[in-house]
Order: structure tokens, then C-alpha cells, then sequence
């Protein structure tokens, strides 16, 4: 199979320009994501062009919401833009679907976002009442961390909420849950989809999107210390030569270097991990694993965030914050500079056949979140500002 990756021959020195360069690849990458959308349409658009009827947070209209309001603070211009996006979705917002009830696919998603944005106690009504406590998956996506997710993000961003002892008790009943459901060996792993499917340890899926779920959550639940250090140590065993991580333990295909499943998913969970428990060797797996995310992380699926440059370079942004080291951010400023500037990297995304996608080069929702330039521009508005980054969906 041919490799995924652009070779990185790339110096991690950086030049002063580098903000301005950046804030030109912002201003750019806006230009083509309102030259196909404007902050009042309530659809998504895909590869080939056409209106498609996505409204979650992923893939969907919600994920322009999350581009709003990500900007706002940082860019005031953007002020109007999220007004109209806010508007529009508010218009739109009974239709939305309950049935997932995670920050990424479900309606509690941009209940949440809402909430946030208008500091409107309604909005956390329905996160509440659409979050179940009991959950049969567990993972970030589809299952119970994805709904954790929602009430997380609203104590941090809407720390004044009324409804804050209802929130805690909800993310202790979901923490419960889950908890509740980890195997004989104290591991937090389970099938997805359930009950047949694959034990998956990445972010999206797996162990280290529920590890980093839950850790940023412990102020709420300290009594589950020991069952998330066993569970770390099953991440850390799986660990190949390479720094990187299987998709599930045993798997011994080593060339997914994505945040949904690989290595750059792990090193924000284990950077954490280090900050609470201040063991060593959680820094020593994620300081390795940003090794190989910065040797195989420019991916030739493109700049997004599940699966591309962008999500992967978040993880040199944790490494950053968890050890002040320089060079970690400057790999950082430099896998955005290559996205930006850089045209033979450019040209090989644009003819990388991954043979999934609708059409070659270009993600099947090209402007989303977490497949497309929404979720790239958020990652070059937190190398910008590294010591607040979050990565969307994923940090709170
Ligand atoms: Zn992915």
C-alpha cells in the first residue's frame, strides 16, 4: 500500500513573519469557505457541489456554528457572521434530531453550542433532557463521552449556568455508566459498534477519546483514578516502536497517524494524563508518539481535523502546553505554514487517491468541522494562540 504521508524534510526553525503568513491562510481558507456558504445556510455542501441535508456538528451546518464562534473572540469582525449563523440555526432547531445524543452528531451538540453562545439556560434544558444517563456505546462519536462532551463544554464556557448541580450529577450517572460497564482486567475498552464490533483504543472510537473525556472531567468523579491509570497502561502497552498506536490492541498495522485512530488522538489524552498524575512515563509515550506524528503526521487525505494536518498538529500544540518546549509549537506553526504555502504538498493531497472518497483529492464534505477547512481554520486560530488551544469536540 503506498504511504498516507508526506515525507517531512521540513525545518522546525521558524521565521518571524510566520503570524502574518498564517493569518493570510485564515483570511484564505474563509474566502473559499464563504465563497460555497454563507453564515444563514442551513445545509452542508459536499464534494461535488451539492446541497446536502447534514446538520450535525461533524460533518454538518452545526460545525459552522462551532467556526463562528471559534473566530469571535479572536477576529470581532466575525460578530455579524455569528449572529446570522446563531439566527439561522435557531430557525432550524426544532426540526433537529434527537436520536444521537453526542456534541459531534446529535442535536444536544448544538443545544450546547447554543447554550453557550446566548448564555440561554433553555438550551441547557434540552441538553439535559435529551442525555440519557445509560448508554450501550461508550466512544466520543456515537457514544456516552460524545454526550459527556456537551455538558463539559457548557461548565466551562458558561460557568455561570444555572443548572450547574444538574449538569454534575448528569456527567456522574454517564461517568457511572460507563464505569459500570469496563472488563475483568479494569480496562475501559468496548466494542464498537456495539455488541460485535472492534474493542478500538483512538480518539473517536475508542479507550483514548473516553480516557480524555473523563480525565477532564475529574474534579466531578476523583473516585475513578485507578480504573483510568489501568486503563492508560493498556494505551501505553499498545504503543508500537514507532511511537505511534494500533487501532485496536493486536492490530499490527502500523500507518494510521490520524486523531480518530493513531497517535495524535493519544498525545493530548497522555499529555493530560502527565499534567494530573505527574508520572513520567505518560510524557515519555506522548513525547514519542509526537515524534512520529511529526515524521508521518502531513497526511496526504488533506488539512482537516479527524484525519489530516490539522488534527495532527494539534497534538504538537498539547506537547507545547504540557512541557513549554518551543520546538513543539514550532512544528505546529510549521505543519500550517506547509498547508498554507507549500505546493507540492498541496498537488499530492489534491491527487491522493484514498479510495474511499467520492472524489479524489477532496473530502467527501469539504467544508465541514472535522473533515474539511471549518476545522482547519480553528486549528490556525489556536497556533495562533496556543495557550488557550482546544482542539473542537475533543478539548472543552
Ligand atoms: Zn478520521
Amino acid at each position: 500500500m503506498d504511504k498516507e504521508y508526506y515525507v517531512n524534510t521540513f525545518s522546525d526553525q521558524i521565521e518571524d513573519s510566520i503570524e502574518d503568513d498564517i493569518n493570510q491562510i485564515i483570511s484564505t481558507y474563509m474566502q473559499i469557505f464563504k465563497a460555497s456558504l454563507s453564515p444563514t445556510d442551513t445545509w452542508a455542501i459536499n464534494s461535488s457541489g451539492k446541497k446536502v441535508n447534514d446538520r450535525t456538528i461533524y460533518t454538518g451546518f452545526g460545525g459552522y456554528l462551532y467556526l463562528y464562534w471559534k473566530l469571535r473572540p479572536v477576529y470581532p469582525s466575525y460578530e455579524i457572521d455569528l449572529r446570522a449563523c446563531v439566527d439561522a440555526v435557531k430557525k432550524k432547531y426544532a426540526e433537529l434530531d434527537t436520536e444521537i445524543p453526542t456534541f459531534l452528531i446529535g442535536k444536544v451538540g448544538i443545544s450546547a453550542l447554543l447554550a453557550v453562545i446566548e448564555k440561554n439556560p433553555e438550551y441547557v434544558e434540552d441538553v439535559l433532557s435529551n442525555t440519557p444517563d445509560n448508554w450501550e456505546a461508550f466512544e466520543l462519536l456515537y457514544g456516552a463521552v460524545g454526550g459527556l462532551y456537551g455538558l463539559g463544554f457548557i461548565l466551562k464556557h458558561y460557568p455561570e449556568v444555572p443548572q450547574r448541580p444538574q449538569i454534575i450529577a448528569k456527567i456522574q450517572a454517564i461517568a457511572n455508566c460507563i464505569i459500570s460497564n469496563k472488563n475483568q482486567d479494569n480496562h475501559l475498552i468496548f466494542n464498537f459498534p456495539p455488541p460485535g464490533g472492534k474493542l478500538y483504543l483512538g480518539a473517536a472510537h475508542g479507550t483514548i477519546g473516553i480516557l480524555h473525556i473523563l480525565m477532564q472531567l475529574r474534579e466531578y468523579i476523583p473516585q475513578y483514578d485507578q480504573v483510568i491509570k489501568d486503563s492508560l497502561n493498556l494505551v501505553i502497552d499498545s504503543q508500537f516502536p514507532s511511537g505511534n498506536f494500533p487501532s485496536y490492541p493486536g492490530n499490527k498495522y502500523d500507518d494510521t497517524v490520524h486523531f480518530c485512530h493513531g497517535a495524535p488522538g493519544a498525545v493530548p489524552m497522555l499529555c493530560l494524563a502527565y499534567q494530573i498524575y505527574n508520572e513520567n512515563n505518560y510524557l515519555q509515550a506522548a513525547l514519542k508518539a509526537g515524534e512520529d506524528v511529526w515524521r508521518r503526521g502531513l497526511l496526504l487525505k488533506g488539512n482537516c481535523l479527524c484525519h489530516g494536518s490539522s488534527g495532527n498538529a494539534y497534538s504538537f500544540l498539547a506537547l507545547f502546553n504540557a512541557t513549554g518546549d518551543q520546538i513543539w509549537l514550532n512544528r505546529a506553526l510549521r505543519f500550517a505554514y506547509v498547508m498554507g504555502f507549500h505546493d507540492d504538498y498541496n498537488v499530492a493531497v489534491l491527487n491522493y487517491d484514498d479510495g474511499q472518497r467520492e472524489r479524489i483529492g477532496i473530502a467527501d464534505n469539504p467544508y465541514s468541522l472535522m473533515e474539511g477547512v471549518a476545522g482547519s481554520v480553528c486549528f490556525l486560530v489556536d497556533v495562533l494562540n496556543p495557550l488557550t488551544a482546544a482542539f473542537p469536540a475533543y478539548d472543552f
